[in-house]
């Protein structure tokens, strides 16, 4: 059995960042690492872009100014103007290249083709040169970046269709267990519900993580070891659910020695998530979570996620801890270290009821694990915890 901070670095030795690099259009792109810088192909603006709705001017002397045409968003002509003459101008549209400046509407009175301005103005205002936020051939996007919304937005601005970025793993989710039928059948005694597959996929769908497969295998020695080792040829990384315990029907480990994987490292001094497994094989990352549903939910956020994160080419792979003063009370009995669910609302963290490891309602309510070191017993209102952050 390994401390938790023992397995966590073991986890953090064995996973390596992909080299895989795949093309992807940069609408698809949300949550990938960017393998390579990106240059903007375009000047943004493209051109000298108005920022108000107003007047551009001929020269910035006069008072007063003959209106003699507009530019509309999205024109492309270039209407000329002299000193003393100003043209309706609207929000993103081209300014004439003889502007002297741009006047928000606001600031002036118009009165029979006349703008008379209400204050002096400075040149070159209101007005967005070529290239201002960035150049043709600078660097938009650094490699390492994480895309999200606002960086897909950036790149589409700039005309940018597709990007290079770092592949994410395929994963396999193999569920275990007699006992378990899907959400849609009748129990019958002694049945329960499968959720670790939908819960776990979803926790992978709120990191970004889709390609994933789904199997389920009975508690049988020779099925368990033959969907695993299909498994570990086909995906990158493989969670299995249940089936790693000390039970008679719990065939998971010894199908994974059998199949001569490298075993890392078996159960972890933590509560709940004793029995994790991590081992590799060929080019595969295999967790083997603990069936009860708390169990393996806990250990794909803590040990799981990282990893995938790390594969994938992020820089900051780890959930984000902070610390936080208790609410609550807890005692906590024996000598591993826990993970308590838990809701961190205006920087103070209240332990929530019902941990055992089978439960999931304080889970659902949660939005962040407190952490206790193997050496806290007692928490007391008023302390400071470790906390970390759900996504
Ligand atoms: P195991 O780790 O296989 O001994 O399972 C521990 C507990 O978790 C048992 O009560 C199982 O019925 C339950 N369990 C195992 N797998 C699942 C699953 N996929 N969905 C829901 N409960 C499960
Ligand atoms: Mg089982």
């Amino acid at each position: 059995m390994v401390p938790v901070e023992k397995a966590l670095q073991l986890v953090d030795n064995r996973i390596k960042p992909t080299q895989e690099i795949v093309t992807l259009s940069v609408s698809n792109s949300l949550g990938f690492v960017l393998a390579k810088d990106i240059l903007s192909p375009i000047n943004m603006p493209p051109f000298r872009q108005s920022a108000m709705d107003g007047y551009a001017l001929g020269s910035i002397e006069e008072k007063t100014f003959s209106l003699i045409g507009e530019v509309q968003a999205g024109d492309d002509e270039d209407p000329e103007l002299k000193k003393g003459e100003a043209i309706r101008i609207f929000t993103g549209a081209p300014v004439p290249s003889e502007a002297k400046t741009v006047i928000m509407q606001e600031k002036v009175e118009v009165i029979a083709n006349k703008v008379i301005l209400q204050e002096s103005v400075k040149p070159n205002a209101n007005i967005r040169p070529a290239g201002e936020q960035i150049k043709q051939g600078e660097v938009a996007l650094t490699k390492g970046t994480i895309i999200n919304a606002a960086g897909i937005g950036y790149l589409a601005t700039l005309g940018i269709t597709h990007i290079e970025v770092y592949k994410k793993p395929s994963i396999a989710i193999i569920a275990t267990g007699n006992e378990l039928v899907p959400p849609s059948q009748k129990l019958k005694h002694g049945q329960i519900y499968e959720s670790n597959s939908v819960m776990l996929s979803s926790a992978l769908k709120t990191s970004g993580f889709v390609n994933v497969s789904f199997y389920k295998v009975e508690d049988e020695y020779q099925a368990t070891c033959s969907i695993i080792e299909k498994a570990i040829q086909q995906y990158d990384v493989v969670l299995i659910s249940g089936g790693i315990s000390v039970g008679d029907y719990d065939f998971v480990g010894k199908a994974l020695r059998d199949l001569q994987v490298d075993e890392i490292f078996y159960k972890v001094k933590q509560k709940p998530g004793k029995p994790l497994y991590f081992a590799q094989k060929d080019n595969t990352t295999i967790f083997a979570l603990p069936g009860n549903p708390a169990s393996s939910l806990s250990c794909f956020y803590i040990y799981v996620l990282p990893a995938l994160q790390k594969i994938s080419g992020h820089q900051d792979y780890h959930l984000t801890r902070t610390t936080s003063i208790s609410n609550s009370e807890y005692s906590k009995k024996g000598e591993r270290a826990e993970f308590l669910k838990a809701s961190l609302k205006n920087d103070k963290v209240t332990i929530l009821d019902g941990q055992a490891s089978s439960m999931l309602r304080s889970f659902a309510l949660a939005n962040a694990l407190v952490y206790l070191p193997e050496e806290v017993s007692k928490v007391n209102p008023g302390d400071r915890l470790l906390v970390i952050n759900l996504p």
